[in-house]
């Protein structure tokens, strides 16, 4: 065996040395990466356990408060729904009749109802789950994993807030609409009212009046002339509504006084020249329709037979002929409104109504002095509302008892018999003048009535 010099190789302590400082610092590395790594994970489920623990603590709050806050908000919008009905049911039962529209009341009553329907509506309080998800620690050393957490939370009432709320703002619109429309209803409404008390005042000046009534009168028309003066923005519709009540009241307070005050004092009169009524047996003959020419030959004959008649006369008969008118009041007969163009009174308007009266007062004053306190709507066609216009301009309505049929059958025989056939104590004979047959019958039909006891009076002195 040979021996070859070299250099002396590495003791093998020496190599392990060597080998063992790389695998040290390996594994020194290894375990500072690790550790790193270990403490970022562990720092990274801490933040997530604190993000769930946050959203866990945010849900139970939300949960706890919810059905609270929802109670809360309800009952607010129920209150609201609640006070809107409570202003707007009265409102609507006050206007009845009273606004010109009636859609205005409509929508108020449809907005009533539905505001009460939902007042009514039993209230639930639906929920909502709300989750907060499960985590997972990823780590497969230490696993660990927070549940899911769930909670039940009420987000709104059943009606809704917001239902509750449009059905009182609906409320609340429609109401005021109709306070509204009825406060532009009763400013027209005390137009009229103060222009019939004012129309009293005038016609009525130097007449004696009942005690204190023209006093109030005089009092309510210069209130009610100060409101339409303010303008119909200004009205407040209640204190408009009774103001007119009392302008009406007392407006026709005053003429039924003065009505009253003349019939008394005619009857008074009359019974002092031998005539009651209440004794004797009266029937009174009624002339409608005129004046015309042919009134003039009726004068004449009742001036003959010294018999006293009531005429209602028509307005624009009065135009055109207003001598015969005043002949009419001369010859001592009573004179009385009969409207302006003869229409059915019932079938138009308020505004119209008086007109046909009015004009025809003014007409028969202008051309006689004499101011009517009686009316007899044409046709008898009369209700509430024209009976109340009519007392409101001064007249009592008087209709008849008996009519002699004369515009139907044109004879003065038919017309005397058909009279004498029914007529009986009180009596109101309803006849027309302007027929030349009913002027013929009247001398013969005068003489059959007082043959058979009775005394011919004006209507308004028949009896009760
Ligand atoms: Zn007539």
């Amino acid at each position: 065996m040979s021996t070859t010099p070299h250099a002396p190789d590495p003791s093998p302590a020496r190599r392990h040395r060597r080998w063992w400082w790389v695998v040290v610092v390996a594994v020194a590395l290894v375990v500072a990466a690790v550790v790193v790594a270990a403490d970022v994970e562990h720092r990274v489920w801490e933040h997530t356990q604190a993000r769930y623990a946050a959203a866990v603590t945010v849900q139970e709050e939300a949960a706890a408060g919810s059905r609270a806050d929802a109670e809360a908000a309800y009952a607010a919008g129920h209150d609201d729904v609640v006070a809107a009905i409570d202003e707007g049911r009265p409102v609507l039962t006050q206007s009845r009749g009273q606004v010109e529209h009636p859609k205005v009341r409509r929508t108020l009553a449809a907005a009533l109802e539905d505001a009460e329907a939902l007042r009514d509506a039993p209230v639930t309080y639906p929920t909502t789950t709300s989750t907060v998800e499960a985590v997972t620690r990823p780590n497969p050393f230490r696993p660990e994993t927070l549940p899911a957490v769930e909670a039940e939370v009420v987000e709104d009432s059943d009606p809704t807030r917001a239902a509750l709320d449009a059905a009182a703002a609906d409320v609340a619109e429609a109401t005021d609409a109709v306070v509204q429309a009825r406060r532009e209803w009763a400013y027209d409404a005390l137009e009229p009212a103060v222009q019939d008390a004012r129309d009293a005042l005038d016609a009525l000046e130097g007449e004696k009046v009942g005690a204190g009534l023209r006093d109030t009168l005089g009092e309510a028309a210069a209130q009610g002339t100060a409101v339409l003066d303010a303008g119909p923005d200004e009205v407040d519709g209640d204190a408009a509504v009774e103001l007119r009540d009392t302008l009406e009241d007392t407006t026709r307070a005053v003429w039924t006084d003065r009505i009253d005050r003349i019939v008394s004092a005619r009857r008074a009169a009359a019974k002092a020249d031998g005539v009651d009524c209440t004794v004797d047996r009266c029937v009174a003959l009624t002339f409608d329709d005129g004046p015309v020419a042919d009134t003039e030959r009726l004068l004449e004959i009742l001036d003959r037979k010294d018999a006293p008649a009531t005429f209602f006369l028509v307005g624009s008969n009065v135009e055109r002929n207003p001598g015969i008118a005043r002949d009419i009041l001369d010859a001592g007969h009573l004179v009385a409104n009969h409207s302006w163009n003869h229409p059915l009174l019932t079938t138009l308007d308020d505004a119209d109504v008086r007109e046909e009266l009015r004009s025809t007062t003014d007409a028969i004053v202008d051309a006689t002095g004499f101011r009517p306190y009686l009316v007899r709507p044409p046709y008898g066609d009369v209700d509430d509302r024209v009976r109340g216009i009519a007392t409101s301009a001064g007249m009592d309505v008087v209709l008849w008892s008996l009519d002699s049929d004369d515009w139907r059958t044109r004879d003065p025989k038919r017309v005397r018999e058909d009279v004498m056939d029914r007529v009986t104590d009180g009596s109101n004979i309803l006849m027309h003048d302007i027929h030349p047959s009913t002027v013929d019958a009247v001398g013969p039909l005068i003489r059959a009535l007082r043959k058979e006891g009775y005394t011919l009076v004006p209507v308004d002195l028949l009896a009760d």
